[in-house]
């Protein structure tokens, strides 16, 4: 009865410990001691088993009885040697265990035969042998192992009573071994909690090291907080601890315009519909400061809840580089100003937005010479304080980039190019007559301007660059500080010119075409002799655009007829307007295109044109140009004569560059001819006035009056009197005038004739 319930007390205590030893290792597979212990805690219950078979009587039983016991023994032997050694740290390698298990069953075999006393000792005697290396093994380590080593020794102590006193012993030895056990089992899992934590408190140092020493930032984030900052974090944001932060964390690092993505981003995260993120943007650090960072989030478990990790690296400084080696790229090391790459970056970006602009190329005149005289690094000084002046008086209205050497860009953005143009082109005017900022020095300049218009002149950046710089060189031509507009005026080819007539179509439709008027005057008493109605052509979204930008489309598309119809028509208008005001009035004089002329019924539409505003004829003259009129002589003749015939008197225009013979002169009904501003400029220099001279002389033979064109000097019209030429158009005298302003003028000039005609 007694020894019954010994053996199932052992039988209890085997299982639940070596149960609760294997559900440890279930818990953490790195103690592989517990599995092996466990196992063998499990296969101890075969010893009261095979008790209970010995002594059931009969030998056969008797002998099963054996085999069993024999077999637990030498399997629980083995199991807490393997065991042992995985406690030690020495496991044994998986190729030995087959030779440990047959090793075993050898020694099985050998001692079955021999009775189980001696059985019983010689299997205690190997648990010894294995107790005491384990002993030896585990002492070093300290605390529960070597507590275990202790109790795993008693234990095989224990099993000596049976081999030396007798079966007697039996209860009492499986009493004591089963408390024995209880406490190995106990200590074992001990140590196997103690090594877990330690493994685990290992790892999180391990961590805890890595993102403490991190030099990337990394944070956990939940919700609208903070949870966790390492230092790197704290580093790149500018404080010392997570204390400081006082305000929402999104609120003070990120722009505005990026918080609502951010929370956004942060719920897909903490919901699992997102694994991972990346983005990189401006962040702030706590002073304010704009920093440039990278960021990879996920999702984690902190405190047993889900949290977003973030992990940062603070890219400010290759941003910083970044820039600075874009700025190199695009900047002049000189002047700090744009350069040509940059203006090439903004034309392809204005001509992409389909934007007006104007674009003025600016040359310093002869500065190779000036580098020369004062040296160049008074030479760099000059182009400095140029390009400073430059910025200053252009500020709000122009961008100003330096191309090179002396030759800089002003760009000029707005729907009005042809007016931006013309604000920039003065306001770099009134820059030049002044002295040039230079502490100690007093430097005068002049440049050559080219101007396009975009999309007046062209519509891509290098077809405009090649136009503005055509212009520039042109400018050149003019001495002083000079500007010129580029000469395409449409774009050539198909496609663009389709372009042109559909906008010419519109402008004749919405009535987008005016006229000014330049006075003549006569160049000695200055009192007015007549006006020049020129074309001008408001388009919307441009601007006021001149008749060299849109005559030559209207020519090649033919427009100009319809064209031409409506500006004799407004000009017979105004003529009748100012007739009827005054009672009197000066000849107005329209300039018409040689394909107007071509047409047979010309004169009998302007004769209609006439009578309809009640005109006399008078009041009405033709300029043809020299040039289409040498290229349309014949047609010309019969035509300027059926003018003639009506009473209208034609010019010839643009005089002295076109060609003509003085045989054409003499056999075209002409009244005058206007010699060509081109001639008129470079006067007072002598052979420019020698040429104006016999001009003067050959017109006075052939009986025509002569005009000079585009005086713009009191020294031109000096020389132009001198030579001979008594009436004079020009900027000197006044600019082309807008109708009210051309009806003063004929008010005062009808009135009293004013001694000295100015430029009011
Ligand atoms: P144009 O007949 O030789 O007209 C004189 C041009 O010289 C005008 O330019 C006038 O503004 C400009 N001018 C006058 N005084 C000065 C000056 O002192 N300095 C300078 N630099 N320029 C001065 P605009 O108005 O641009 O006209 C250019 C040309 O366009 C005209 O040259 C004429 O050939 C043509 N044009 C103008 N209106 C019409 C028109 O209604 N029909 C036709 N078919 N052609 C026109
Ligand atoms: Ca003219
Ligand atoms: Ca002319």
């Amino acid at each position: 009865m007694t020894i019954k319930l010994v053996m199932l007390f052992n039988i209890a205590i085997c299982l639940a410990m070596g149960t609760a030893l294997l559900a440890a290792w279930w818990r953490d597979r790195s103690q592989a001691f517990l599995r092996m212990i466990g196992l063998a805690f499990l296969a101890h219950v075969g010893l009261p088993l095979g008790w209970v078979v010995m002594t059931a009587g009969g030998e056969p039983a008797r002998l099963a009885g054996l085999a069993i016991l024999l077999a637990t023994g030498l399997a629980s032997v083995g199991l807490i040697a393997l065991g042992v050694a995985y406690l030690a740290h020495r496991p044994v390698p998986a190729k030995r265990l087959p030779v440990m298990a047959l090793a075993l069953a050898a020694i099985g075999l050998v001692l079955l035969p021999l009775g189980e006393r001696a059985m019983f000792g010689s299997v205690a005697t190997l648990q010894l042998a294995v107790a005491l290396t384990a002993a030896w093994l585990l002492w070093p380590q300290g605390g529960a192992e070597r507590l275990a080593a202790l109790l795993l020794l008693l234990l095989t102590l224990n099993h000596f009573q049976y081999p030396l006193i007798g079966p007697e012993v039996a209860a009492r030895q499986a009493v004591v071994g089963s408390l024995l056990r209880l406490a190995l089992g106990l200590t074992l899992l001990h140590a196997a909690v103690r090594r877990s934590a330690q493994e685990s408190q290992r790892t999180r140092d391990r961590l805890g090291h890595l993102t403490e020493h991190s030099h990337q930032g990394v944070a956990v984030v939940r919700g609208e907080h903070l949870l966790y900052a390492n230092p790197a974090l704290l580093r790149i944001y500018g404080l010392n601890s997570l204390t400081e932060v006082h305000t929402l964390w999104r609120d003070a690092t990120m722009p505005e315009s990026e918080r609502q993505g951010a929370r956004e981003r942060h719920r897909q995260l903490i919901s699992g519909e997102m694994s991972q993120a990346s983005w990189s943007g401006l962040r702030y650090r706590f002073d304010g400061t704009p920093i440039r960072l990278r960021f990879t989030a996920w999702r984690i478990d902190w405190d047993g809840q889900p949290a977003e990790q973030v992990v940062v690296t603070d890219e400010t400084a290759q941003h910083d580089a970044t820039a600075a080696l874009l700025h190199q790229a695009t900047h002049d090391e000189l002047t700090g100003a744009p350069n040509r790459s940059a203006l090439q970056a903004r034309l392809r970006e204005l001509c992409a937005a389909r934007a007006g602009f104007a674009l003025l190329l600016l040359d310093v005149d002869r500065f190779a010479l000036f580098n020369e005289a004062h040296g160049p690094s008074v030479g760099d000084a000059v182009l400095r304080a140029l390009a400073g002046a430059l910025a200053t008086a252009l500020q709000g209205r122009a961008e100003v980039m330096r191309l090179g050497e002396d030759e800089f860009a002003l760009l000029a953005p707005g729907d009005a190019p042809d007016r931006a143009a013309q604000h920039v082109a003065q306001a770099v005017r009134e820059l030049l007559a002044q002295p040039l900022p230079l502490p100690g020095h007093e430097f005068y300049l002049d440049a050559s301007i080219g101007v396009v218009l975009h999309p007046v002149h062209g519509r891509d950046p290098e077809a405009l660059l090649r136009a503005a710089n055509a212009a520039m060189h042109e400018a050149k031509h003019t001495p002083g500080t000079s500007l010129q507009y580029a000469e395409q005026r449409f774009e050539h080819g198909s496609g663009l010119s389709l372009l042109a007539e559909q906008a010419l179509r519109a402008g004749l439709r919405n009535e987008e075409f005016s006229l000014v008027y330049q006075p003549k005057v006569d160049g000695r008493s200055g009192a007015l002799l007549g006006f020049e109605a020129l074309a001008r052509w408001d388009r919307p979204g441009i601007g006021r655009v001149g008749p060299h930008e849109f005559i030559p489309a209207a020519e090649r598309t033919g427009l100009i007829v319809p064209l031409g119809r409506l500006i004799l028509a407004q000009a017979c208008s105004q003529t009748a307007t100012w007739h009827a005001e005054f009672g009197r009035g000066v000849p107005v004089a329209v300039n018409v295109s040689p394909l107007e002329l071509l047409d047979p019924a010309f004169p009998d539409d302007v004769a209609r044109l006439l009578r309809r505003h009640g005109v006399p004829p008078g009041l009405l003259s033709l300029e043809i140009t020299e040039s289409a009129a040498v290229a349309h002589i014949g047609a010309l003749r019969g035509r300027l004569a059926a003018l003639r015939a009506l009473g209208i008197e034609v010019a010839l225009d643009d005089f002295g560059i076109g060609f003509s013979s003085l045989n054409m002169l003499r056999s075209l009904p002409l009244h005058a001819v206007k010699i060509d501003r081109s001639l008129i400029e470079p006067m007072p220099a002598p052979d420019a006035t020698a040429i104006v001279q016999a001009i003067c002389a050959i017109a006075q033979t052939l009986k025509l009056e002569v005009v000079a064109e585009g005086i713009e000097s009191q020294a031109q019209a000096e020389a132009v009197l001198a030579a001979g030429c008594t009436v004079m158009q020009g900027n000197l005298h006044a600019r082309p005038l807008a109708p009210e302003e051309a009806g003063r003028w004929l008010a005062r000039s009808l009135g009293a004739p004013l001694r000295v005609l100015r430029n009011p």
